[in-house]
């Protein structure tokens, strides 16, 4: 089980994990971007931080909704909207719901990938967010199936997802303003496949204490 606290900790978690990452981030689309991905997602969630006491109140499908709208707003690039749909598909599986059960949180993380999936249409490979969430999220729904508890399988996301967000080094890119590098996109680690470990990561942090 996950509550609304928890889930509001990990969000406001995120304002802090985006600011201290802000220059990695930024380094790294610095080599195959436009280097702003750590300023686009340190404002996006420092927004969302701002907004939050505003809804702590609401169910979560409001509260994914408040973040979703928020980082279309604020995060700007490819990355905003894509996120945007990610909280967005959050919010219809959270509709009406004060916590998540291990299952139910499995959906909601399976929906938003398929949201990402839809808005940026990314194959895996392409270099891309997807390449971290798809397996990800993949590595988790196989360990709840097994009757993990959710520390174990968020645990098991984590690692997946740090091998996977380094495993985009040697790729070229397909999708995104990297593409336009052509093959000099590979051997760079990609921004938004960094950013998405990020977000998994302080989602794991968030349950374990
Ligand atoms: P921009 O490229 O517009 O400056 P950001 O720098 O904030 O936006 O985000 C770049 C990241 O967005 C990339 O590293 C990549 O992971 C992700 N991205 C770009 N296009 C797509 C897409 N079509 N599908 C999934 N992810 C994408
Ligand atoms: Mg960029
Ligand atoms: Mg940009």
């Amino acid at each position: 089980m996950i509550t609304k606290d928890q889930i509001l900790q990990w969000l406001e978690a995120l304002a802090k994990s985006f600011n201290e990452n802000k220059d990695y981030l930024t380094e790294l689309d610095a080599a195959i971007g436009d280097a702003d991905h750590g300023s686009n997602m340190s404002r996006g969630f420092h927004k969302v931080r701002e907004i939050l006491p505003t809804v702590a109140d609401q169910d979560l499908g409001t509260i994914f909704k408040t973040v979703s709208m928020t980082l279309i707003s604020t995060v700007g690039g490819a990355s905003g909207p894509l996120y945007g749909s990610f909280f967005l598909k959050a919010s219809a599986t959270a509709a009406g719901k004060e916590q998540l059960t291990s299952e139910e949180l499995g959906n909601l993380l399976q929906t938003a990938v398929q949201g990402v999936i839809q808005r940026g249409k990314a194959s895996l490979g392409d270099k891309t967010m997807i390449d971290v969430l798809v397996p990800a999220v993949g590595r988790y729904q196989e360990a709840i199936a097994r009757e993990d508890t959710i520390q174990e399988a968020l645990f098991k996301t984590v690692t997946t997802a740090e091998t996977e967000m380094k495993n985009t080094i040697p790729l070229v890119a397909k999708k995104g303003r990297a593409s336009y590098l052509g093959p000099r996109s590979a051997g760079h680690q990609d921004p938004g496949a960094t950013s998405c470990y990020l977000i998994l990561k302080a989602l794991l942090e968030t349950v374990k204490d």
